[in-house]
């Protein structure tokens, strides 16, 4: 059994039986896999806090051959998000990355770029304190990094240039709509110069965008779209994301 020395962000933890705990893990060095950490749930356990969500860990693991789930042997605390649980805005929004890595990155896969990303989303939350233009940051690259993110300039149904004609978006589509291919329950979509201005910003990093002085705006219909096309991709609807919106 080889022994792995990897990064880890914590993205959730389920208990496992009396005493253990299968943590989902988006490795730096591996991608994203399930390992099991046992004794976890004793008080006193050797991973204290370690495997709270979000937690930036290093750590060892086995790798079993022909199993899926791998075995923690020992982890160290590198970065804690644990703080951002007191403001319920922060810890929505933090949960919301984490459910939509989880949920978004294919497993085994190593993605260097988009370790960095979800490990910038939430330094920046942590430390300004706002949601608003790293959740769009976030849902952008992650879209894009996928290879995801559609052509805004054209209708994702029917291929037809939407140049300045009304657009929409709606549940299960890839992409904006053009008045002859939205559903009954498509969505007027108000927001393409601001769309447009986020892409712009997206291409420079996070802290760039967010050290303007200048406020971002209302972005929610931007996110509201994105996050459309993050549940169109996952053919489900994300648990975290009615939360964004009571906050
Ligand atoms: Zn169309």
């Amino acid at each position: 059994m080889p022994l792995r020395e990897t990064e880890a962000l914590v993205l959730r933890t389920y208990r496992l039986g009396e005493a253990d705990k299968i943590a989902s893990l988006f490795t730096r060095q591996l991608g994203r896999l399930r390992a099991v950490a046992a004794g976890a749930q004793r008080p006193k356990s050797r991973y204290g806090g370690m495997l709270e969500p979000l937690s930036y860990i290093r750590l060892w693991i086995f790798e079993r051959e022909n199993r899926d789930l791998l075995r923690i042997n020992s982890a160290e605390l590198l970065e804690s998000f644990f703080d951002m649980q007191k403001d319920y805005r922060l810890q929505v929004a933090a949960q919301f990355v984490a459910e939509v890595a989880d949920r978004f990155l294919p497993e085994r896969e190593v993605n260097d770029r988009a370790f960095r990303l979800v490990l910038a989303v939430l330094r920046t939350m942590k430390q300004s304190g706002e949601t608003n233009r790293p959740l769009v940051y976030f849902d952008y690259w992650l879209l894009r990094l996928g290879g995801f993110l559609p052509d805004f300039g054209h209708c994702t149904s029917c291929g037809r240039g939407l140049a300045d004609a009304p657009v929409y978006y709606a549940a299960g589509f890839e992409g904006l709509l053009c008045e002859d291919c939205r559903p009954p329950q498509a969505m007027l979509f108000t927001a393409r110069e601001r769309l447009a201005r986020v892409v712009e910003r997206c291409q420079a990093t996070l802290s760039h965008w967010t050290g303007e002085e200048e406020s971002a705006g209302d972005l929610r219909e931007v996110r509201h779209f994105f996050e459309e096309l993050i549940e169109a991709h996952l053919e489900r609807k994300l648990v975290t994301r009615p939360l964004l919106d009571e906050v």
